[in-house]
């Protein structure tokens, strides 16, 4: 059976650093502060908000919640954003999706300073990181990498497929490891056999949001498994893309949750202080 990948111990150790050069900023008076912008009733989406605050308190992270309710219009929404970002004590702006009806996400993240882009969400960031040029990447597909690199995986020269092309992570995820010197493979809802491509990866990364996607046939034996799916169950737990038997055929794997998320949280906080520090 596959080795467990945890998240919570990297989240913990970057938690920690991320802490002590908080603590510095702070001294040096200038304490760095995230602002989270969200218009929407969805209960995950509330749930990860929450989770974002208490993590930064653990870490020093000074963190602003923008609760602008459903209701909000898109301008409003990008009102708020402009503000934050103007905000000399911001130095970290997250607009939190989903978004109100007839927003379009490029649209509005375009007026979150690059610098400030802390979660990778204005197109120029991902525009920066496919050129190979400093930008935030994503959190969550910055996330992916940190996981691999601290569980000691090497990606030069090897096979990466990456299971979604979304903006937030498919896409970046493919990029960074690019810049790392993977061979990389980009399939989604319309590649034609799904199965047959993921089974050539040395390394996986599935981030479709489809329960049991990835089945045993889908892992070539001994190949490292990033799982990022984050999915609901009726039981109000999560569960991956990846079916639970995968893990036999699986290297490594990471679990849902306490895997990917975790880590996450942790990267948008040390995205902040980096930001601040700048
Ligand atoms: P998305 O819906 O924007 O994109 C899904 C991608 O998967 C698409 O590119 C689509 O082509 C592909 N896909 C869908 N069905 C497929 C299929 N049957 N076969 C192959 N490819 C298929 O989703 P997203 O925002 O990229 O998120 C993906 C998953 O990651 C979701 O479960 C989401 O909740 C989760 N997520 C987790 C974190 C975290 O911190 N852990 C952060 C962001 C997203």
């Amino acid at each position: 059976s596959a080795e467990l990948i945890s998240g919570r111990e990297l989240a913990a150790e970057l938690r920690e650093g991320t802490a002590a050069r908080a603590a510095r900023l702070a001294e040096a008076g200038r304490p760095p502060r995230l602002a989270v912008v969200w218009a929407t009733d969805d209960g995950a989406a509330a749930w990860y908000v929450r989770s974002i605050a208490k993590a930064a308190d653990k870490a020093g992270v000074g963190c602003e919640l923008v609760e602008l309710g459903a209701s909000a219009s898109a301008d409003a929404v990008q009102a708020r954003l402009a503000e934050s970002g103007g905000d000399p004590s911001v130095h970290g702006v997250i607009l939190q999706t989903p978004l109100p009806d007839g927003a379009e996400p490029d649209e509005l993240a375009a007026v979150i300073p690059p610098d400030k882009d802390v979660d990778g969400a204005n197109p120029l960031s991902l525009g920066r990181l496919a050129a190979g040029l400093p930008a935030f990447a994503p959190a969550t597909a910055a996330a992916v990498l940190a996981l691999l690199d601290h569980h000691g995986v090497a990606l030069a020269g090897r096979h990466a497929v990456v299971v979604g092309r979304s903006t937030v992570v498919g896409k970046p995820a493919a990029h960074l490891l690019l810049d790392r010197d993977a061979t990389v493979t980009v399939a989604h809802s319309r590649t034609a056999d799904l199965a047959a491509v993921t089974r050539t990866a040395e390394v996986l990364v599935v981030a479709a949001g489809r329960p049991g996607l990835i089945t045993p046939d889908h892992v070539r034996p001994g190949a490292v498994v990033v799982d990022v799916g984050t999915n609901p169950t009726p039981d109000g737990g999560l569960v991956g893309d990846v079916a639970p038997e995968a893990a036999e055929r699986a290297g490594a794997l990471t679990p849902v949750p306490g895997g990917v998320g975790p880590v996450t949280t942790a990267l948008l906080l040390r995205h902040t202080v980096i930001a601040a520090e700048r």
